[in-house]
C-alpha cells in the first residue's frame, strides 16, 4: 500500500536541489548587492496614445549575473521579499531611477518624462520608504512630479489603512502613485474612490480577453470609464498589438505600454528612443 511517506521519498532529493539552488542565488544576490553594478534598470516606454507623445517609462529590474547571464525579476524579487534584500534593492532602485529622470531633463527646464518604479510590499512595510524618496528628490533635485511609484492593487489591499496614510504623503511630496496590476486583486470599485492615487494600470490579462469576447472587450471598456470618471489616468499594460491600441485609443484610454511599441530597454537605448520622439513631436 502506498504511504504518503512512500509517495514523498522520490521528491526529496529535488527538493534538496531547489534548496541548494535557492542558497546559491541569495549568496549571490547579497554578494550583487555589496559590490554593484550587477541589478540594472531597464526602462519600458509608455506612449500617449490620444497625442501620439512619448509620456514616460517603467523602471524594470534586471541582474546581469557574471554566470547565469540576464536574471528575470521574477525569479529573483520574490527571494528579495522572502529575504528583506528588498528593501536596499529599492532604495537603490529610486535613486538610479531618480538619477536618470535627471539625466533626461532637457537643457534649459523643460519637462523630463516620468518614470515609474515598482515599490514591492515589504518595502512598503519597512520604515523609511518616505525618506528615501525625499533623499533622492534632494539629490537629483528632479521635479517630484516626475517620479512615479508604482504599488500593486493586491498590497493596498492588504492593509488600507496605512497604505492609505503612506499613499497622502508620497503625494504630499509632489510624486506621482499608480496602482499596477489593477483587476488582478480583490478591490471593489465603489472603494476606489477613496485611495490616494493618479494611475490605474490595467493588468494585461483583461488587455489579452479584449478580442475574445464581447464581454471581455466591455470591462477594460468599464475600469477605463470608472478611472475617469474618478479622474484618475490609465496605462493600458502589456499591449502588443496595433489592433489593441486602435480599440484603446477609440475607448478613450491615454497611455499605453508594451510591446507594440517597446520592450524595457537599457538606459542607453531609451535614452535613444526618448531622443527619436522628441525629434518626432518637434518635426
Ligand atoms: P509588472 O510590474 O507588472 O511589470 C510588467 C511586466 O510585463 C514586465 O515584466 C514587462 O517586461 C512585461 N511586459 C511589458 N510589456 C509586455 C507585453 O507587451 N507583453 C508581455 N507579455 N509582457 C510585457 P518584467 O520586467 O519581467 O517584470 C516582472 C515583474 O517583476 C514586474 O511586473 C514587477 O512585479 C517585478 N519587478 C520588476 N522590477 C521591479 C523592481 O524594481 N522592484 C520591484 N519591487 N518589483 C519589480
Ligand atoms: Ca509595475
Ligand atoms: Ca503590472
Ligand atoms: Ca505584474
Amino acid at each position: 500500500k502506498t504511504t504518503g511517506r512512500n509517495k514523498a521519498e522520490p521528491f526529496e532529493p529535488a527538493m534538496h536541489a531547489t534548496a541548494v539552488k535557492r542558497f546559491d542565488l541569495e549568496a549571490d544576490l547579497r554578494r550583487a548587492i555589496a559590490k554593484g553594478g550587477e541589478l540594472e534598470l531597464f526602462y519600458q516606454p509608455i506612449i500617449d496614445i490620444q497625442n501620439d507623445r512619448m509620456h514616460g517609462y517603467e523602471a524594470l529590474l534586471r541582474w546581469r549575473h557574471p554566470t547565469r547571464g540576464l536574471v528575470s525579476p521574477i525569479d529573483f524579487i520574490p527571494l528579495a521579499e522572502d529575504t528583506g534584500l528588498i528593501v536596499e534593492i529599492g532604495r537603490r532602485c529610486i535613486l538610479e531611477a531618480a538619477r536618470q529622470i535627471a539625466a533626461w531633463t532637457p537643457p534649459g527646464g523643460g519637462m523630463p518624462p516620468q518614470v515609474a518604479v515598482n515599490v514591492s510590499g515589504r518595502q512598503f512595510a519597512a520604515e523609511g520608504l518616505l525618506d528615501d524618496i525625499e533623499n533622492a528628490l534632494r539629490i537629483t533635485e528632479i521635479p517630484p512630479g516626475s517620479l512615479k511609484l508604482e504599488v500593486t492593487e493586491s498590497l493596498v489591499m492588504d492593509n488600507p489603512e496605512r497604505t492609505v496614510d503612506l499613499l497622502k504623503r508620497i503625494m504630499a511630496i509632489g510624486c506621482k502613485v499608480s496602482i499596477d496590476d489593477f483587476g488582478t486583486g480583490y478591490s471593489s470599485l465603489s472603494h476606489l474612490h477613496r485611495f490616494p492615487f493618479n494611475t490605474l494600470k490595467i493588468d494585461r490579462s483583461f488587455i489579452v480577453r479584449m478580442a475574445d469576447s464581447r464581454e471581455g472587450f466591455e470591462i477594460v471598456r468599464v475600469i477605463a470609464s470608472m478611472a475617469k470618471v474618478l479622474e484618475r489616468d490609465v496605462v493600458a499594460e502589456g499591449v502588443e498589438e496595433q489592433n489593441q491600441v486602435t480599440a484603446l485609443r477609440d475607448m478613450g484610454v491615454e497611455f499605453v505600454q508594451g510591446y507594440v511599441f517597446s520592450k524595457p530597454l537599457p538606459a542607453a537605448e531609451a535614452t535613444a528612443f526618448l531622443e527619436k520622439w522628441r525629434q518626432k513631436e518637434r518635426d
